[in-house]
């Protein structure tokens, strides 16, 4: 196992679009433990591959207390939606940063298993938050993008800040 790069906004590869997995094959499982690793390191809930530069449909999540409950969703799709919850949503790529985003409460979704196998499942709450947020990364999305306009360039002076200390030092 290695620990991946994740990406920080505002990094343009963050804004490719991952094509769907073929075939779940020892590549696939390889990078899906790389990036639970990572995941796990950096104290995040949920990680998409596009966080660590690679164009591929796989995400990782664990929503639980614990922290032994990893999932790895591979093609994850959004099946129906239902319902409407505000959550206040932070993101391993735009770190220090949590805003309220307004997403589907209830989701039925699809993916496929590292077994190959298509499974379909339902989610509340957290997990379906957490889903909604990552499959948003495998189309190049980000939570920011459904900030108010003002709250975004508030957010791009800070960033802008930020890089320049960095740059700096
Ligand atoms: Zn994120």
């Amino acid at each position: 196992m290695a620990k991946l790069e994740v990406l920080h906004f505002p990094d343009p590869r963050l804004r490719k679009k991952a094509v769907p997995v073929e075939t779940v094959d020892s590549n696939i499982r390889s990078v899906a433990e790389d990036m639970l690793e990572t995941m796990y390191d950096e104290s995040g809930i949920g990680l998409a591959a596009t966080q660590v530069n690679i164009q591929k449909r796989i995400v990782v999540i664990d929503v639980s207390e614990d922290r032994d409950a990893p999932v790895i969703l591979v093609n994850p799709t959004i099946i129906a939606v239902e319902g409407v919850e505000q959550m206040q949503e932070g993101c391993l790529s735009v770190p220090g940063y949590y805003d309220d985003v307004e997403r589907a409460e209830r989701i039925k979704y699809s993916y496929v298993d590292l077994e190959g196998q298509v499974i379909e499942a339902e989610a509340d709450g957290l997990k379906s938050v957490c889903i909604q947020h990552e499959i948003d990364h495998l189309d190049g999305k980000l939570f920011i993008d459904y900030l108010s306009p003002l709250k975004r360039q508030r957010l791009m002076k800070k960033i802008e800040k930020q890089e320049k200390l960095l740059a700096q030092a």
